[in-house]
């Protein structure tokens, strides 16, 4: 029997992972979803008593300090200590207590700002990451560094996979610190609620920034389902890129189009190119995960946005806003 932990157990991801479980009910498994009401990862003693309450054979690592560009701009020393401290306590509490197998979360953008593309997993640790999110980046980067660590002194499988943009239901929707999907969602929506007394014909929906930058966004339910194959089949300490195809690769204004599109939104969109834009674009290639499970089928993005726009309206009340 499997006993599986996974930390941040409660977020976006972990929100999805739960879903997929309760519809799969896996008989040889047991999983606990815990969240930083269940402990505080940035502090040993919490970790430890964690681990040591649900004893947990392996291990998905997910709870980090997440945010948007906007948020990880003014907040780096934060990322980096916050997160260096959860990933070390995580490891090393899951070694201490005999973990089989741990698979943490990196992301693709923390990737070098200067770089080739499309980016690849054998490339995370080649030049500096854009300056916007270098605590996040340096912190998330450590972890394949520390799972090759255990991997030479212990020869512990402990490995991570590599998101693109995730969004779904259960996102964080707070406007100071969303990604660009929920932090659309959420405007979106006060847009055409408020001030009902002005024709929504007449309503305007600012994009931040140019709208040009491209990006992959992996539906969160599709990406469940790939950290779920990734925890029982895949046994290499090298980190795996979990992403659509780089065809599936869409632009900002695309992504507000399509959130405009599920809202059945009648106004006009428009740029604010006074705003930042990030990295123009951070293409990752996922041909070594198509090389092992080459007929997975992603979601759509229109119909996983409408999904996600959908599970938003529903539960607006309960929603991170
Ligand atoms: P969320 O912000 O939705 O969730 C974060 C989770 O981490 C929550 O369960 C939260 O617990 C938990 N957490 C945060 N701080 C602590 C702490 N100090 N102690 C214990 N738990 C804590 O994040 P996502 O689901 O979006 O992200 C999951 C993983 O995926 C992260 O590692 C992230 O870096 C990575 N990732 C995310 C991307 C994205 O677009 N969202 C893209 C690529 C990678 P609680 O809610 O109970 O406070």
């Amino acid at each position: 029997m499997k006993k599986v932990l996974v930390t941040g157990g409660t977020g976006l991801v972990g929100k999805a992972l739960q879903d997929v479980i309760k519809n799969e009910q896996p008989s040889d498994e047991e999983w606990f979803f815990a969240g930083s009401k269940d402990a505080d990862l940035t502090n040993l003693v919490a970790t430890q008593a964690l681990f040591e309450k649900v004893k947990p054979t392996h291990v998905i690592h997910l709870a980090a300090m997440v945010g948007g560009l906007f948020h990880n701009m003014n907040n780096n020393l934060d990322f980096l200590r916050n997160n260096l401290l959860i990933n070390d306590h995580v490891l090393q509490t899951a070694h201490e207590l005999g973990c089989t197998k741990v698979v943490s979360c990196l992301s693709t953008c923390i990737f070098p700002d200067k770089t080739s593309y499309p980016i690849d997993e054998t490339m995370v640790h080649n030049g500096p990451p854009h300056v916007s999110n270098y605590g996040y980046s340096y912190a998330k980067r450590l972890i394949d560094i520390q799972n090759h660590a255990y991997h030479d002194k212990y020869g512990h499988l402990y490995t991570s996979v590599i998101p693109c943009n995730i969004f779904g239901p259960h996102d964080n929707y707070k406007p100071d610190v969303s990604h660009v999907i929920p932090g659309m969602i959420n405007r979106m929506h006060k847009l055409r609620t408020e001030q009902p007394e002005i024709p929504e014909t007449e309503k305007v929906f600012t994009v931040y920034g140019s709208g040009k930058p491209l990006r992959q966004f992996i539906y969160s339910l599709d990406l469940a389902k790939l950290m779920i194959w990734v925890l029982r089949n895949y046994n290499s300490v090298e980190p795996i890129v979990l992403s659509v195809d780089e065809s599936a690769e869409v632009t900002i204004y695309e992504v507000a189009e399509a959130i405009a599109k599920a809202f059945n939104f009648k106004g006009k969109l428009i740029c604010d190119t006074s705003k930042a834009d990030g990295q123009y674009k951070k293409t990752a290639s996922n041909a070594k995960l198509r090389s092992l499970l080459p007929d997975f089928k992603f979601t759509d993005f229109k119909t996983a946005i409408e999904a996600s726009v959908l599970w938003y309206m529903i539960n607006y009340d309960q929603a991170r806003n």
